[in-house]
């Protein structure tokens, strides 16, 4: 069985970072982005092959001479888990090494419970998988979890999380490593971790600056600066939500009054939907209202602007406005190429992005947005869930010069 993290010297370290870009790689490869001696490049890639961390495959295509024998990460080291748990559902997803789900599972779920029944009840759909899967406990290398509030990332919990008070400090790696010993375990925020799903496998490929934005319950930012994450001092940066849009708005969950996410996110847009059927403002509304036991949801909403209700419409564009006032600020101070946007009510469609784009294109610097570039994010809603495998792999295989990750 392997000790994970997986502690790598710095000339292990130096190949697995080019593999996990390429995927598969030769030994001409690393002679060419390495500049060792060819007696170093055999040395290192006998001693890597040895450890059991990369196998040979089948033989690469030849530049003139012999085909080059190409290696890859060995998918039989083990397995990863990752956690997506939002305010309302969770998925959990098995992976093998490389990040390729093998298996998963969602359910709904509700972070007003406990920490421990949420958590585990996140374990017993992990021993599910695994059953499924025909593997051991130990063969868990690592568990990402994401959740949907601020997380001192350094520690693993959660701080002052205003969805969910009763969480704060809750020892996530310690209640997971319980059941699952030899796993080390990372925690971060949701958003953060949709930022990162969406620079590993969305459009965000390569780019350098950008914002990930969730519009769902809550809102929220991931931050991604110089092509990293960026946490901030005690992991809460990138909260957008709280950021105030009146001071005289409706009292938040946070407890101030007038923050974006109390004016624009998913419940302010059911409640101006309700008010709008209460003023006589949208037959259609209320026709939908009626035959939903009294119940309105923000699809409903989102088919009446399709059919061109004005009611509907009117809440969209004011939602997208107050969202894009704010990004406005956010695009001056950060300067990104590009917003991505995600999260549940992101499905409204156009008219919620084109307000959001004027919002933001009326508010900025010219000079700020003169390459800026708004869209939903097209990975949809697995974004999280392949943001936290992403996070998982990245702490399985570490530097052994460079340690980053206390567990
Ligand atoms: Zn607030």
């Amino acid at each position: 069985m392997i000790k994970t993290p997986i502690l790598l010297n710095s000339a292990e370290a130096e190949i697995i970072r080019v593999l996990k870009k390429k995927h598969v790689i030769s030994r001409t490869d690393i002679l060419d982005f390495s500049g060792w001696s060819k007696a170093k490049v055999s040395q290192e890639v006998r001693s890597i092959l040895d450890k059991g961390y990369l196998v040979e495959v089948e033989d690469g295509v030849s530049q003139g001479g012999r085909k080059p024998r190409m290696m890859r990460f060995n998918a039989n080291l083990g397995y990863v888990v990752g956690i997506d748990l939002g305010a309302t559902s969770v998925e959990v997803a098995l992976a093998d090494a490389v990040g390729t789900i093998v298996q998963r599972v969602a359910e709904p779920a509700d972070v007003h419970q406990p920490a421990e029944e949420v958590f585990g009840r996140c374990t017993e759909l992990i021993l599910g998988l695994l059953d499924l899967q025909g593997c051991q406990i130990d063969q868990v290398l690592g568990i990402g979890v994401g959740v949907p509030g601020p997380v001192d990332f350094s520690r693993g919990v959660l701080v002052a999380p205003p969805l969910m008070p009763d969480w704060e400090n809750f020892p996530i790696r310690s209640f997971f490593k319980k059941t699952f010993p030899t796993a080390f375990v990372v925690v971060d925020n949701d958003v953060n971790l949709m930022a990162l799903g969406e620079s590993r496998y969305g459009e965000a490929l390569g780019v350098d600056h950008f914002l990930f934005v969730k519009i769902g319950t809550g809102i929220g930012g991931g931050i991604f600066s110089n092509g990293k994450i960026h946490r901030g001092n005690n992991g809460c940066a990138g909260d957008i939500g709280h950021i105030c849009v009146d001071k005289n708005g409706p009292i938040c969950r946070c407890g101030n009054r007038g923050c974006l996410e109390a004016m624009a996110a998913g419940p302010a847009i059911i409640q101006a939907g309700l008010q709008a059927v209460q003023n006589g403002e949208s037959e259609l509304l209320q026709q939908m209202i009626e035959s939903n036991e009294g119940v309105l949801t923000p699809e409903m909403i989102s088919s009446a602007c399709r059919e061109g209700d004005e009611a509907a419409l009117r809440i969209i564009r004011a939602s997208g406005q107050m969202i894009g006032d704010v990004l406005a600020s956010l695009v001056n101070f950060f300067n990104p190429s590009h917003i991505f946007i995600g999260g549940g009510i992101s499905n409204f469609g156009n008219h919620l992005l084109v307000a959001i784009r004027r919002a933001v294109l009326r508010r900025s610097l010219p000079l700020a947005t003169t390459h800026l570039q708004i869209n939903f994010s097209r990975i949809g809603s697995d974004v999280g869930i392949y943001g936290v495998l992403a996070l998982v792999l990245d702490y399985l295989f570490v530097d052994e010069e460079k340690p980053f990750l206390s567990v």
